[in-house]
């Protein structure tokens, strides 16, 4: 217990402040991360739990055993199609962790960092590859949505608040959150307007921007353990962000126009002929870094996020995909949830078919699909557990009717 204000010690070990790398405050005590890190193992011996090993970090030294190949056949297991993006991030997850496990050799080139951007409409799959992957590699994740960051001294958030999450996400393990991914979402959010900057008055979004290329050039941060405000009490924990993968993504909503417009002024490269024969659709897998620059990127940040990758529109066929092929996909997430309560739940073929069309109807791209499901399926879901059928099928005339009596339906006739 803490005397006074100026004289804080720990209430478990009796450490005084200075002694310790971090004290934590509670109500009217306070603990240090030596104790916090006791309880910790105490409570996995207790639980017969194992505290998470991370495979990356054998003895101390970051090791990575995953092929592109395979870390490619495992995103396959998750995300449908996306096939470019797939294969572009395996082989630059592969190449990161390569880099971060190679022991230093004397005249080696040094390899830079490979952090990533994202190209494509919300709901296609951005942050589920970003999240896959992390799991994969047992590394600590966040996802930061960079319309919340500001400069500093401004309301809102931070950038170095990014890293507080990612600490937060390792259970405050310092070794694993630099090992950790980020993910930045809504990058595009951040672009200045218009490609000049003198003629732009809205400049906050390249002041995150700045603030942002310290955190990925790879530099050490001081960093809130609690974030928000500094608080004189609090002591900073120095996050070195060297080996930590950002992959930022944004919908980067008319860059097909900034492409189109490259494609047609270059006199290099693709024929006049090729040219009019891209489809609109398939402009997006012409993108370069320079063509974030048009959008209003600052140079030094598509610097340090080097590798550019896009992200399909999802059709008719990869919405039915999403809803019944992946690992964890929502209709099997419903059947388990339906299996737990002891009852076998089945659909007929055609709703497959429907509730993509509902999806498909409202704009809701995959993301939708979970809304029309939950439409169908709220009313036995309500009244399932405890009741005395043990077999459930959802028939199209039943599909229909719920969404019939749904607030899509009234989202509909409002629009
Ligand atoms: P984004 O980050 O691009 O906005 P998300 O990754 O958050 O999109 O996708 C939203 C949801 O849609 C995911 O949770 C997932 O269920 C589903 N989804 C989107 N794209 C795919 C895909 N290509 N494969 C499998 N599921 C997908």
């Amino acid at each position: 217990m803490s005397d006074n204000n100026s004289v804080i010690h720990c209430s478990f070990c009796g450490r005084n402040k200075d002694e310790v790398d971090m004290m934590i405050a509670g109500m009217d005590s306070h603990i240090c991360d030596k104790c916090v890190s006791q309880a910790g193992d105490i409570l996995h011996a207790e639980l017969g739990e194992q505290p998470q090993s991370n495979p990356l970090e054998i003895a101390g030294k970051p090791e990575f055993n995953y092929t592109p190949a395979q870390i490619k056949a495992h995103l396959d297991e998750y995300i449908i199609g996306q096939e470019a993006a797939k294969r572009t991030l395996s082989v630059a997850v592969y190449n990161h962790y390569k880099r971060i496990g190679t022991v230093p050799v004397k005249d080696a080139p040094e390899i830079d960092k490979s952090n990533i951007v994202l190209v494509g409409n919300t709901g296609t799959g951005k942050t589920l590859l970003a999240s896959t992957i992390a799991k994969m590699l047992n590394v600590p994740f966040t996802i930061v949505d960079a319309t919340v960051l500001t400069e500093a001294g401004y309301v809102g958030e931070d950038v170095e608040s990014i890293l507080t999450r990612l600490l937060q996400a390792a259970d405050y393990d310092l070794t694993k959150a630099e090992v950790g991914i980020v993910f930045i979402d809504e990058i595009d959010k951040i672009a200045r307007k218009g490609d000049n900057p003198s003629i732009t008055r809205d400049v906050s979004g390249e002041g995150v921007q700045q603030g942002l290329l310290k955190l990925l050039e790879g530099s050490k941060v001081n960093v809130p353990p609690k974030g928000g405000r500094k608080h004189p009490d609090q002591k900073y924990i120095e996050v070195n962000t060297k080996n930590i993968l950002f992959i930022a993504g944004g919908a980067f909503v008319g860059i097909e126009k900034k492409i189109s417009g490259r494609l047609n002024s270059s006199t290099l490269g693709y024929s006049k002929e090729v040219r009019d024969h891209i489809e609109d659709e398939d402009l997006l897998s012409y993108i370069t870094p320079s063509d974030l620059k048009s959008f209003g990127l600052i140079p030094e940040l598509i610097g340090r996020m080097p590798i550019v990758t896009f992200m399909s529109p999802l059709d008719r066929d990869a919405l039915q995909a999403i809803l019944t092929l992946p690992k964890n996909a929502l209709i099997k997430q419903y059947q388990h949830l339906f299996h737990m309560d002891g009852i076998a739940l089945t659909f007929e073929e055609k709703v497959f078919d429907y509730i993509v069309d509902v999806a498909l109807e409202y704009k809701l791209g995959a993301r939708g699909l979970r809304s029309v499901c939950e439409a169908i399926l709220n009313d036995h879901m309500f009244n399932a557990p405890g009741a005395e059928h043990k077999e459930l099928v959802i028939t199209l005339d039943y599909a229909k009717s719920q969404i019939e009596r749904s607030s899509l339906r009234k989202l509909k006739r409002v629009v």
